[in-house]
């Protein structure tokens, strides 16, 4: 673990063990590194809708039009809405180096995605670009990626997906030049005939995934399922 990430660790763990607070609404408790109840009451639980566009649905899947565009995403299932208190916990967790919260915001979303994480036969991480890893200075979605595996009791998370090209930030670009991302993945080897699930933090942009789904089916893959906490 590098340095810094080491030390910013070290030093909120002190701060949160001489007064434990809620990670969200800062009240006092007696549990460190966790949210209170009260704000996990209000986790809104995802209702099942179509990643590409939000049509209600009885079950976790894409509904039959955007399948028959030849989305390559089959299913899709997200834990929660993108309500607070989820947005503060996910920008500490990724942008203020906490990856020690990886495991509490498993632990919320294991449930909710147990489903598809558990009938699919590989897992795959969404991938972090080389330079962001740097910048974060961990990859927040394997270490996610081997939390909910673990909690789950499967087989670990392979990180079959490579991205190729840097693209900026996708919650900060038009919808437009989203879609002319491209060709940004490729699968290291061949998953022929097997189901695979992806796991994202926020699925903010069904063109990101359709990219990653596109270069799992490439590699030979018979179905791809789509998992995240959140979709915004
Ligand atoms: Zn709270
Ligand atoms: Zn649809």
């Amino acid at each position: 673990m590098p340095f810094q990430i080491a030390k910013t660790i070290a030093s909120s763990t002190l701060l949160e063990c001489l007064r434990p607070q809620c990670l969200s609404c800062q009240s006092t408790m007696t549990k460190l590194g966790s949210i209170c109840e009260r704000c996990q009451e209000q986790l809104i639980p995802s209702p099942n809708r179509c990643l590409f566009c939000d049509l209600p649905l009885t079950t976790a899947r894409v509904c039959i039009v955007c399948r028959s565009k030849r989305a390559p995403i089959d299913q899709f299932q997200s834990a929660f809405l993108y309500r607070e208190p989820l947005p503060s916990l996910i920008n500490l967790w990724k942008f203020q180096n906490r990856p020690d919260l990886t495991h509490l915001i498993a632990s919320l979303a294991a449930n909710s995605l147990q489903t598809l994480l558990l009938q699919n036969d590989v897992v795959v991480p969404m991938p972090t670009h080389w330079r962001r890893q740097i910048w974060r200075g961990f990859d927040h979605i394997w270490l996610l990626s081997n939390a909910l595996c673990n909690q789950l009791q499967r087989t670990p998370p392979i990180p079959i997906l490579k991205q190729i090209k840097w693209r900026p930030q996708q919650s900060k670009i038009s919808r437009s030049l989203r879609q002319r991302n491209g060709h940004i993945f490729e699968a290291r080897r061949s998953i022929s005939n097997q189901t695979v699930v992806l796991i994202d933090d926020i699925a903010t942009t069904g063109e990101t995934a359709r990219a990653a789904a596109h270069a799992i089916k490439e590699a030979g893959a018979r179905s791809v399922a789509l998992v995240a906490i959140t979709s915004a």
